[in-house]
């Protein structure tokens, strides 16, 4: 029996007994035997009893009912309690001197009967404490499974008992928190479900042991969401801080799991108890999108938000009718030749709402999925793109277009025949119409999605797995899966350049992809950084703002033209290579080194963080005489002192080979303080250099540096690294200048 459930049964630690009696002597004898154990309420006939058990039923643990009362028969009273389903689950105790009527009301359904005139106070209180007992566990064992694996309260007797907390407690302010834990499918994937098993259990402890003492309670609503509703507090971050527990075994300095926490504070009990969760985790949902903080509290905003919700909702099939919806399509590029190659393109709805303007797909996409709109929705825009790549096919512009194929969709019986009568209907080929499938979807009926998925890619269309990193399934199902594609989530790509750069899941899953053939496509690639380290990693496809933003249909159309020049000359040119012949023609890399070009250095430098770095520039001392003894050895001493470099500085640093004999590096989130640091490692670089392998001169690095909180900058700050670097150089000895 759940440890507290004393205090939600009772009323200021008692139970609440009604007794409808209507001589005052009989009366005043249960009072006196009861009084000093129970609350107790009285009826002296039988409708004021009804109209009280209306009123109080949740609170009431057990009816004394006697039979012989002025109005109604004590019998009739009985059949209206036993015949609403409010009221049926109180125990009703009957008391008479009639054996008769004692058969009668128990099987009218009275739990048990106290003969008149009374016997011992003792066995009244033995009868009435068994009763009340019997159905408390009665209605316990109904509610109660437990969460199996973290003991915690499951969430249907949670709901309940939250409520039954409120009625006895109505003036206290209360709580209702979600917490979640961050990509919880990954530690699965990680570490194990065991592991994970293990985590969730520490999880649920820990926040029971932090709102424990308040008087809170706790449950683990699914897989990795836990619910608390506590009595109101103003600081929640202990609770979160608790929770996060450490990862064991991970490595040196062993990290925390993350979790977001979204808190309805001080609920309105006007509403039901599982809509002030919904709202909690409305607030979850607000931490997702906005990562600055772990904890969100929801509010009015967001209850406007609702109200919202319902607008966007009853303004749809005007907006369907007036077409207010617009399909743009943001590019797709393979990354993995020579340069960049336009391959395709993503349909994205835009809503033009006439009151309310752009109204983001991202906020009414998850709104008509949950409702159904989204399917008509989606019908809407499949043909619009359709349509558009049809258009685009006979103006012998040839680019395949992926559409968003929502959940629903998936389940519908006519989806392959609807796609089909497109391709038809607009003379497309099958393969001109990639389908975007959420990667949710697998997880939550995967034979019937499976089974779908298959038929379509008979037909010809490719499958792209949608959102992958972000939902439940696990990495090792697409091995089993039917796709031609995964397309990572955007928040996964992200998290992995977040301050503490960590790619090495997402290295990992790109791996993985490899390894089973399937090609893999980023999304939300914003910065140069990204698309590198994902190239390099050998994903395959990047989209994002990183070369375009959704286009609106013409605009995508000029842009393609004047891409497909730079394809032309792509296919002219490595016609005679593999795709998957990775770094032997690149437009950013170095060919001798496989270190950044000066291309690459452009686009870096550009992008880089001009606040918080320093730059190297450093120059090969003597390397014409290198240079004289031939191309053969000029490159591989290049090679070394490009290893060398490699080895000296960090993974976040990046290094070009700028030109013939000048290197640069872009070392990132460092200031002047850490000058001496700087030499140390140009020392170190130079003493490696004159130590170099026996078939290879020694050489040495003249270095100029310049940092970005340098005092008194004459130009950019390459341009005065490169000053140093001349002054470093009339010095004529290797070593290291600062600007
Ligand atoms: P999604 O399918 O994951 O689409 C990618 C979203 O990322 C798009 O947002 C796109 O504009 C945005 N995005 C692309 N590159 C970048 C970037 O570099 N940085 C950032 N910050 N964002 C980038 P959008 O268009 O707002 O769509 C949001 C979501 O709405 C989509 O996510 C998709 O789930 C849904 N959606 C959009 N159009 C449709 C549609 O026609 N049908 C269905 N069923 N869902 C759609
Ligand atoms: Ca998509
Ligand atoms: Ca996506």
């Amino acid at each position: 029996m759940p440890d507290n459930n004393l205090t939600f049964h009772s009323f200021n630690g008692r139970r609440r007994i009604l007794i409808v009696e209507d001589e005052v002597i009989n009366q005043e004898i249960l009072r006196m035997i009861l009084q000093d154990t129970y609350e107790l309420v009285t009826a002296l006939t039988g409708q004021e009893a009804l109209d009280h058990v209306a009123s109080d039923h949740e609170t009431l643990s057990l009816i004394l009912l006697d039979l012989n009362l002025p109005d109604l028969h004590g019998l009739e009273v009985l059949k209206r309690l036993k015949a609403d389903p409010r009221f049926r689950r109180i125990p009703v105790i009957v008391m008479t001197a009639d054996k008769e009527a004692e058969v009668a009301s128990l099987t009218i359904g009275a739990i048990d009967f106290i003969p008149k005139p009374y016997p011992q106070p003792k066995v009244i209180h033995a009868r009435i404490l068994r009763t009340i007992e019997l159905c408390e566990d009665r209605d316990i064992i109904r509610w109660t499974e437990r969460d199996q694996l973290t003991g915690l309260y499951n969430k249907e007797y949670f709901y309940h008992y939250a409520a039954q907390f409120d009625l006895y407690h109505k003036d206290m302010a209360m709580d209702a928190m979600v917490l979640n834990v961050n990509h919880f499918h990954m530690i699965n994937e990680r570490y194990g479900r065991k592991y994970g098993d293990g985590l969730l259990k520490n999880i649920g402890e820990r926040v029971r042991e932090s709102v424990k003492e308040a008087g809170g309670i706790v449950c683990r609503r699914e897989a990795d969401t836990f619910l608390v509703y506590c009595p109101h507090r103003t600081d929640y971050s202990d609770i979160l801080e608790h929770a996060c527990v450490k990862l064991s075994g991970t490595g040196k300095n062993e990290s925390r799991i993350r979790m977001r926490m979204g808190v309805y504070s001080e609920v309105d009990k006007m509403i039901d108890v599982e809509r002030r969760f919904d709202r909690a985790k409305l607030a979850t949902d607000m931490v997702k999108t906005n990562y600055t903080s772990a904890i969100a509290i929801y509010d009015d905003s967001l209850h406007e938000s609702e109200i919202f919700a319902a607008q966007l909702i009853e303004d749809f099939p005007a907006a369907i009718r007036e077409k207010q919806f617009t399909v743009c399509y943001q590019p797709k590029f393979n990354v993995q030749g020579r340069e960049p190659v336009l391959s395709s393109a993503e349909a994205l709805v835009r809503w033009n709402h006439p009151q309310l303007g752009n109204v983001s797909p991202g906020v009414f996409v998850p709104l008509f999925e949950k409702n159904g709109l989204i399917q008509e929705l989606d019908h809407y825009v499949w043909r619009e793109a359709a349509a558009q790549v049809g258009e685009w096919k006979k103006a012998q512009m040839s680019i395949p277009v992926s559409i968003n194929i929502s959940r629903i969709d998936m389940y519908d019986p006519d989806l392959s025949d609807h796609l089909d009568n497109l391709v038809h209907e607009f003379g497309l080929d099958h393969k001109d119409l990639f389908l975007e499938v959420t990667e949710s979807a697998y997880t939550e009926d995967s034979d019937q999605i499976i089974s779908t998925v298959k038929e379509l890619r008979e037909k010809g269309f490719k499958i792209e797995m949608d959102d992958f990193g972000a939902g439940y399934s696990s990495l090792n199902m697409i091995s089993t899966l039917p796709i031609d594609a995964l397309k990572l989530d955007m928040e996964f790509v992200r998290n992995a350049f977040k301050e503490r750069k960590d790619t090495r899941l997402l290295e990992v899953v790109i791996g993985l992809a490899e390894s089973l053939e399937v090609p893999t496509i980023a999304e939300g690639v914003e910065t140069a950084e990204q698309m590198f380290t994902l190239k390099t990693m050998g994903c395959d496809v990047v989209q994002g703002y990183y070369f375009s933003r959704p286009l609106p249909a013409q605009e995508f159309y000029d842009f393609a033209r004047e891409r497909s020049r730079g394809v032309q000359h792509e296919l002219t040119h490595s016609s005679h290579r593999s795709s998957r012949d990775r770094y032997t023609f690149d437009a950013l890399h170095d060919p001798v080194t496989g270190l950044y070009n000066h291309s690459a250095f452009d686009i870096l430098f550009y992008d880089a963080d001009k606040d918080h770095i320093a730059v190297l520039i450093a120059d090969v001392n003597e390397y014409e005489t290198i240079l004289e003894e031939g191309r053969d050895l000029a490159d591989r001493t290049i090679r070394y002192i490009a290893e060398v470099l490699r080895q000296s500085f960090r993974s976040v640093d990046d290094i070009c080979r700028l030109r013939e004999d000048e290197f640069v590096v872009i070392m990132t989130r460092v200031t002047g303080s850490m000058q001496s640091l700087v030499f140390d490692k140009v020392k170190r670089v130079n003493e490696a250099l004159q130590n170099p392998p026996e078939d290879l001169p020694a050489t040495s690095l003249s270095v100029g540096v310049a940092f970005s909180d340098r005092e008194h900058p004459e130009g950019d700050i390459f341009q005065d690294a490169d000053t140093a670097l001349n002054r470093m150089k009339e010095k004529e000895s290797c070593g290291c200048e600062v600007f």
